[in-house]
């Protein structure tokens, strides 16, 4: 995966993709000072772009420091890759962190902090299950509180609980896992936000110590706009039982359907499906 042709966008320019190396006295490697964004292009647009690169430049505040390019300048970086590599439909990774210099301790203000954006081809994230319904597992790991972490940055550091939990399901034969958070509550998946539906109204976890995720607030928008009730709440993990269809949603996971949860089913229903085919036709509008 690095030792092949192509191009990466690396502090300002483009490089040779085996070249785009950092050392090893990286501070983001050693203490995950590092944020970063995963992004999908269709047909040579990235859907919400400029919303993620300003979350991007949002969450490295939200970790103390700043990245040292504008929102139109991180935009021209992505877009410079995908012409690069020839790629109209790419999932796009920019990411930005503290790299190696005189502070090799848990501060690190003298370090200086960097940026690069790959690409690549990415199909669908579950594979298979995509329409069938993906199998998820209940982690054991909770989200933190966000008193402990910044939840609403995209911050690798928050993602150590999230492989974690995600090998785990995958050992049981299972896409992903659903994760509760610190209270108990239904939080989200592994890397995806999380909708159920009950009585044709959708319900879903408020998102108040997890990633509100740009398709989780496309999704919303679009339900409401399809003229149906959209309830934001603390979900209890004995509601599960009562739910009749759940999905995932995120920049890699699209509208995924989901099947089973732990020992609960759910039906790939007819507002899955519409809501899946509306969001395909969405983003490449
Ligand atoms: N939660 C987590 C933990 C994620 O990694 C993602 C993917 N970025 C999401 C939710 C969904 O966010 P988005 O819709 O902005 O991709």
């Amino acid at each position: 995966y690095d030792d092949r042709d192509g191009k990466i966008w690396l502090d300002g320019q483009l490089v040779e993709w085996r070249e785009a190396n950092v050392h090893i006295l990286t501070h983001a490697l050693h203490y995950a000072s590092s944020v970063f964004e995963g992004e999908r292009c269709y047909g040579g647009t990235i859907f919400k772009s400029e919303a993620h690169s300003q979350r991007l430049r949002t969450s490295a505040e939200l970790l103390d420091f700043e990245i040292p390019y504008s929102v139109e300048e991180i935009e021209a970086a992505k877009y410079a890759v995908l012409e690069a590599n020839g790629w109209k439909d790419a999932y796009v990774r920019a990411l930005a962190w503290r790299g190696a210099g005189p502070d090799m301790g848990v501060a690190s203000q003298r370090n200086p902090v960097r940026m690069a954006v790959a690409a690549w081809e990415w199909g669908s994230y579950y594979g298979d299950a995509k329409m069938k319904g993906a199998k998820l597992d209940i982690a054991k790991w909770k989200r933190p509180s966000p008193e402990t972490a910044p939840s609403q940055a995209k911050a690798a550091g928050l993602y150590m609980i999230c492989t974690m939990s995600k090998h785990a399901a995958e050992a049981k034969g299972c896409s992903d896992a659903l994760m509760f958070d610190y209270r108990g509550y239904v939080a989200e998946a592994t890397g995806a936000n999380m909708f159920f539906v009950k009585d044709g109204e959708v319900h879903t976890p408020l998102a108040d110590c997890f990633l509100n995720g740009i398709t989780r607030q496309t999704v919303i928008a679009m339900l409401k706009d399809k003229g149906l009730t959209v309830h934001e709440r603390h979900i209890m993990p004995e509601e599960l039982e009562g739910f009749e269809q759940c999905w995932l949603t995120g920049t890699a996971a699209e509208v995924t359907p989901v099947g089973q949860i732990g020992d609960y089913n759910f039906e790939v229903g007819a507002l899955t499906r519409d809501v899946a085919e509306s969001y395909e036709k969405l983003v490449r509008a």
